[in-house]
């Protein structure tokens, strides 16, 4: 397909050595032509493709130098959107940067819109639609592990292991045509509905890996939101400080729709913690009394992880609790600080509480314990299902959402076939899964959501 130049800033907006503006099109080339000069070499289209060239950027109009800068040239098809690619590599600066951007605007270049250069990747037929949002995920991703996933489903990990499962309904679907127009038995049913069963079977229990898998993906990619409660003065916030000192902190702003809310993002052991910010861990102090259990509950179900402590010096009161009930159910560590202190808590108590969650005992005074804590912390998070390195993780909500999808249709087929369900109805649900499986890779996918997809890109990628 033939597109339109765009250009845009590939690098973060900031100061910096350097700052790349990209184009991509069939004009790139010419575009850089007429505004590149270097002292005796040769146009940039007579160049070979895949070389760098050390020049200077001039407005052709008045003979004025604009930036001194070092330019790569890549003629398609070997190029990240399989067109013409130029990368003018300037000085790092707001300034600068943008007098470049708009000088090749102003020759020919559109500006491109965000995630236009992967979408034409896409369009061009250079990656699949879960490959592009791979892109989008190595962009944002906070950990080495989140980075492996992403760079595995980049590969098309996940592509190939959605194509086999298409390629196995469709091999059940054509079957089924097969038995209907030439029966070699007079009971088509009877060789047919067991042969939709275990094939289907097979889809769904691979479906059901997949989704497993997700959630790791998920929280690898968005950190393990993690709260940490306990009565006043137990010490949370030196917990905080303590995992946050320890573990390299990113810290993220993320505009919040009544005000901006710092959330500090640990590395624990290769497990990126979320945890809220000590306003949001201040207000859980007296979380119980103060807005009852119920809504305490809610509060602490959007939790991935809590980490509940408790002081080893106070004997256990009934907000403690009152604490354990509030997280019934839910994922948590027990801490109980302050073992530096004379013990006066009730430790059998603590473990009937507890169940068989893990207790860890620190002393955030005397720095003891902590290094327990993230053990437990990394375990609870990677027990054994993230150990294989085969597993094809699943990172996006919208292909978890799909996966989910396809989890019930292909239920429906079996649960048909083993009704022997007329062999028509059970082929709609046979197909839709095929067609639902699709979107994960956009084969089957509408242009509309194609746009949205890629809008959420950040520009210049
Ligand atoms: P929070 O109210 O739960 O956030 O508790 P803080 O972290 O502010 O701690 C309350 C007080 O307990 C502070 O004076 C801390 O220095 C102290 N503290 C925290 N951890 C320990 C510990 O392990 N041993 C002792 N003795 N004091 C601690």
């Amino acid at each position: 397909m033939e597109f339109d130049t765009i250009a845009a800033i590939s690098t973060p907006m900031g100061e910096g050595a350097i700052a790349i503006v990209r184009l991509s099109g069939s004009d790139a080339i010419s575009i850089a032509d007429q505004i590149f000069r270097s002292p005796g070499a040769k146009a940039l289209s007579n160049q070979l493709t895949h070389t760098i060239h050390y020049g200077h950027l001039i407005e052709p109009t008045t003979g004025d130098v604009v930036e001194e800068v070092m330019l790569s040239l890549m003629k398609g098809p070997k190029t990240f959107t399989r067109e013409d690619v130029v990368e003018i590599n300037c000085h790092g600066g707001i300034v600068t940067v943008n007098q470049v951007l708009q000088l090749v605007l102003r020759h020919g270049a559109r500006l491109a819109e965000p995630g236009e250069f992967t979408k034409r990747a896409f369009l061009n037929g250079r990656i699949d639609l879960s490959q592009a949002e791979a892109v989008m995920d190595l962009i944002r991703a906070k950990t080495d592990r989140a980075m492996n996933v992403a760079l595995g489903q980049m590969d098309g990990k996940l592509s190939r292991l959605i194509a086999t499962l298409r390629q196995a309904l469709l091999e059940t679907l054509a079957q089924v045509e097969v038995n209907i127009d030439y029966p070699e038995y007079d009971d088509v049913e009877e060789m047919t509905l067991p042969m939709i069963i275990e094939k289907s079977t097979w889809v769904k229990n691979e479906i059901e890996r997949l989704l497993q898998t997700s959630m790791q993906g998920k929280i690898l990619r968005e950190g393990l939101s993690t709260v940490i409660i306990g009565r006043p003065n137990v010490g949370k916030s030196s917990l905080l400080n303590s995992l946050v000192q320890e573990n390299k902190a990113i810290v993220t702003e993320v505009a919040g729709t009544t005000r901006d809310i710092i959330e500090e993002y640990v590395n624990v052991r290769g497990v990126p913690l979320k945890l809220v910010d000590t306003a949001g861990i201040r207000e859980t102090e007296d979380i119980v009394e103060r807005i009852g259990v119920e809504r305490s509950r809610q509060v602490l179900k959007q939790a991935d992880l809590i980490l509940l402590v408790l002081n080893h010096s106070d004997e256990l009161t009934i907000e403690d609790e009152r604490l354990f009930e509030a997280i019934h159910g839910m994922d948590f560590i027990v801490v109980i600080n302050k073992t530096d202190l004379e013990k006066k808590i009730d430790t059998q108590r603590v473990q009937e509480l507890s169940g068989n969650r893990k207790i860890v005992t620190t002393s955030l005074l005397q720095e003891e314990g902590v290094d327990q804590l993230e053990e437990a912390i990394a375990s609870l998070f990677f027990e054994g299902s993230l150990d294989s390195n085969d597993l094809t993780y699943v990172s996006n909500a919208r292909h978890i959402a799909l996966l989910n999808q396809a989890k019930h249709t292909i239920e429906d087929a079996i649960n048909a076939a083993q009704a022997a369900v007329p062999i028509d109805m059970i082929q709609i649900d046979v197909t839709r899964t095929w067609e639902i499986l699709g979107e994960i890779t956009g084969d089957t996918v509408e242009e509309s959501l194609i746009d949205q997809l890629f809008s959420q890109f950040c520009l210049g990628k």
